[in-house]
């Protein structure tokens, strides 16, 4: 994770959406495409810049229609995160706006929140439903997102997180709730092609680990990718969970040794969001240190949702594990782009600059690729290339 690849006085050449090669500028000058005289070669001078694969945001739950600000100021008066979900806020808050908005309303919601981390350099995006909280307002949050996506230049990877909280009316019957995922949404979103991930929440106070498993069965049986938030809060055992392969288990802030061993040995990455842990005002940050020094693969990502982690910037993230989770600026940026690839399995098309790939590119104002997690509270990226389309500076000057 240290190891970028630097080139200096780089350069790369794409063509169709994808990139055709890379190297010096000497070297991509003397490219055949280049060198036969072509009438349509567009040249951008990134000459004192840093030009990165886009980021790559793993993790995010961007189908919601307004900000929580009584939590938010509760929490600043100093409730917990548990206090403000049992005064009625937290997750349930967000669902009435979910259900009473139109599939278009949503959709214009999400396109937002892609738009404003196009600007910041992200170029791939998982999105997950997890507002709804039943099956029409499910479906209609994974329509949503597949038509923001179909808006959007860049990647979205769409994610059912029926499984975010039980519904309010099923808290007297959890099993229900959940016979009503895995028999009638999972299906449903796998037969419909609407998520490629299922994703729960294995915490106390939202599914237990047998019914977490229940669900994530039901995903591998529907041919569905498994991710789980776990160990926010609490500890928990996470053998149950690794038998089902899971692409990427995130938060892990409780995460203990014996399953970090076990982690090392196996490709699932572990996705870490410190922007959750800066928002709700916590001391300690995920043990990325404890994780990367034994050889487990972690991505960072933003979490961007409206309770925890109101944020599009995976600049910010870069800045919040470099100075609270001790991460070095190199692990940080190969965190957020190319292992954040391998979180969603996408490693061999996204994540890096290399032949083949999507031409996902960021480019920042900085000579030193250390500045992107130096600076933080301002925007350093001039331009994206998402998919190979230009991302006019003029959003981005905002
Ligand atoms: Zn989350």
């Amino acid at each position: 994770m240290r190891d970028l690849g630097i080139i200096e006085d780089g350069a790369v050449l794409i063509s169709g959406g994808k990139i055709v090669t890379v190297g010096t500028t000497d070297e991509v000058a003397k490219h055949e495409l280049l060198t036969s005289k072509p009438s349509h070669i567009e040249e951008i001078d990134c000459r004192g810049k840093v030009v990165l694969p886009g980021f790559v945001d793993s993790h995010t739950h961007p189908v919601f229609t307004a900000p929580r600000l009584i939590d938010f100021e509760k929490r600043t008066a100093g409730a917990s995160y548990e206090e403000i979900a049992a005064a009625g806020g937290g997750i349930r808050a967000s669902l009435r706006g979910v259900r009473d908005s139109s599939r278009e309303k949503l959709a214009e919601h999400v396109r937002t929140a892609f738009d404003d981390m196009a600007v910041l350099g992200t170029t791939t995006v998982e999105a997950k439903s997890g507002y709804g909280l039943s099956f029409a307002a499910e479906m209609k949050s994974l329509e949503a997102i597949r038509e923001a996506s179909h808006q959007w230049a860049g990647t979205v990877v769409p994610t059912l997180l029926g499984a975010h909280v039980v519904a309010p009316e099923y808290r007297d019957d959890p099993e229900e709730y959940v016979r009503i995922i895995c028999e009638d949404m999972i299906p449903a979103a796998a037969k419909l092609k609407l998520a490629a991930f299922v994703d729960v929440f294995c915490e106390r106070g939202a599914f237990t680990m047998e019914q977490s498993r229940q669900i994530l069965r039901s995903a591998v049986e529907h041919n569905l990718g498994v991710r789980a938030h776990v160990c926010q809060l609490t500890p928990e055992k996470l053998t149950p969970l690794i038998e089902f392969h899971p692409a990427s288990l995130d938060h892990m802030d409780f995460v203990s040794d014996e399953d970090i061993s076990a982690l090392a040995r196996l490709d699932t990455v572990v996705t870490l969001l410190p922007a959750a842990n800066y928002f709700l005002g916590l001391k300690a940050f995920p043990p990325a240190r404890r994780l990367i020094d034994s050889g487990v693969a972690v991505a960072l990502a933003t979490d961007y949702n409206p309770g925890t982690a109101p944020t599009p910037s995976m600049p910010f993230v870069l800045s919040a594990a470099c100075t609270h989770m001790k991460m070095s600026p190199a692990e940080a940026i190969v965190a957020a782009t190319y292992n954040g690839a391998c979180a969603l399995r996408l490693q061999g098309r996204k994540g890096s600059l290399e032949p083949g790939k999507d031409a996902d590119i960021a480019i920042f104002d900085a000579s030193d690729h250390r500045e992107l997690a130096y600076w933080f509270g301002v925007n350093r990226c001039r331009e994206t290339f998402l998919n190979g389309v230009r991302q006019t500076a003029a959003r981005i000057n905002l």
